[in-house]
């Protein structure tokens, strides 16, 4: 492991201090949720204790106040992920939620009978259903890309599958199940070359990847920030604005409106066109200082840590025997995904629980990839910076523990 100190950073998180069944806490499932730094938890409550007020609306102090923080928190974003303008940074309540806006609004504007949705089969559900649910609507055609036997999209096989009907390419930064990086630079440049945009669910990417929307080239960009050290309920969705403009707002109500009567309504400029209602400021404001800390820490270093941390991960999973491993290809980071023969990883996953061990088991909302792989569930570990090689170690006796019990 590098100089980068975890015990350190592990401070920063309250979470982490607590024991479960008497037994310290070892959180591995944070590619599910990542537990919040203290400066998260304060920023939450200073807006709840000092600035609350609804935002877009009063011109009193407060409403002021925290507006002014909730933009600010939107050009945070905007230069976190280096989009052009703070314009096309829509707050939505997660990955889903930005999918789910895309796929109705998009889908409004230039999806049709005929067209086709170009996905991968390494897709979260979240960027499956939606555009299931857009195909049936209208009539559209769903195509799936392959993964090969290492997880490795097969990008040859995707470009061959973009056509004259293709509408959207939509394809996960990194896969929360195999933890590979997809070439997601170049999965874009073929796409723009036959003039089809691109969609990147970027809830396990933005975690572990640098992301620069404009050197990436892509068209749509969404994410989650719970999985960002940020309270849950609070997303985001990058578009560029030459298509933003063009689509149809998808939800209706306050906010997002210019003048509402009954002869007909118009629509707030963006970004407010796509933000109907009460927005999530708080949770806003709790992603950029979520942003904050992760720019506090030393970027490279804490890269490196985790890299080394999932590899040393792999390393310790693999002595282990009858213990699989899904997702051989690299670049691989964040989640290790696993089963072990003969013991269902429900119950590995409960016995691991009761050694304060939190690790994730089951379909991975990943139910097509399982298929993939001829299994109906795995176990996912998935170290983030807080974690540390002793931790896995402990993991990794546990495991040997739970073949035993079970096995013999
Ligand atoms: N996409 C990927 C790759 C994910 O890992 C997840 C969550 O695990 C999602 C989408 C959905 O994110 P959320 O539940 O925060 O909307």
């Amino acid at each position: 492991m590098n100089t980068f100190n975890s015990t350190t950073i592990r401070r920063d998180f309250p979470a982490l201090q607590q024991q479960v069944y008497g037994k310290p806490l070892i959180y591995l499932d944070s590619a599910a949720t990542a537990q919040k730094p203290q400066c998260v938890i304060d920023t939450v409550n200073a807006m709840h204790t000092q600035w609350n007020a609804n935002v877009h609306r009063a011109v009193h102090y407060l409403a002021v106040q925290c507006t002014e923080r909730y933009e600010q928190a939107r050009e945070t974003v905007r230069r976190f992920i280096h989009a052009l303008s703070a314009q096309e940074i829509i707050f939505t309540s997660g990955t889903t939620a930005a999918i789910n806006l895309l796929a109705f609004s998009f889908g409004e504007r230039w999806v049709g009978a005929g067209d086709e949705i170009l996905v991968t089969e390494a897709e979260h559900h979240s960027n499956i259903v939606p555009w299931q649910q857009l195909c049936a609507r209208k009539g559209a055609t769903l195509k799936v890309a392959p993964v090969d036997d290492s997880g490795r999209l097969q990008t040859d096989a995707l470009a061959a599958l973009i056509g004259e009907r293709t509408r959207l390419v939509c394809v996960a930064h990194i896969s929360n199940v195999l933890g590979i990086v997809n070439p997601v630079k170049e999965i874009v440049q073929l796409a723009h070359a036959r003039g089809v945009p691109v969609l990147i669910d970027g809830a396990q990417g933005i975690v572990h990847e640098p992301v620069d929307v404009q050197a990436l080239g892509c068209d749509f960009y969404a994410f989650s920030g719970h999985k960002l050290y940020a309270p849950t309920g609070i997303g985001v969705l990058y578009g560029k604005e030459r298509y933003l403009e063009q689509m149809p707002p998808w939800q209706g109500g306050g906010d997002m409106i210019a003048s509402v009567s009954f002869a007909g309504t118009t629509f707030a400029d963006l970004p407010l066109k796509f933000e109907a209602g009460t927005a999530n400021y708080i949770g806003a404001c709790g992603l950029a200082a979520a942003i904050g800390y992760m720019e506090s820490l030393p970027a490279a270093e804490a890269h490196r840590y985790e890299q080394a941390l999932a590899d040393y991960t792999v390393r310790r999973l693999s002595a282990i025997e009858g213990l699989r491993m899904y997702g051989a290809a690299t670049p691989k980071t964040g989640v290790v995904s696993f089963t072990v023969d003969g013991v269902h990883p429900l119950d590995a996953a409960t016995i691991l629980d009761k050694s304060g061990i939190a690790i994730r088991t089951g379909h991975l909302c990943a139910e097509p990839l399982m298929r993939r792989f001829g299994v109906h569930g795995m176990l996912r570990v998935s170290p983030a910076f807080y974690n540390t090689p002793d931790e896995i170690d402990t993991l990794t006796a546990a495991l040997q523990k739970v073949r035993k019990m079970i096995l013999f």
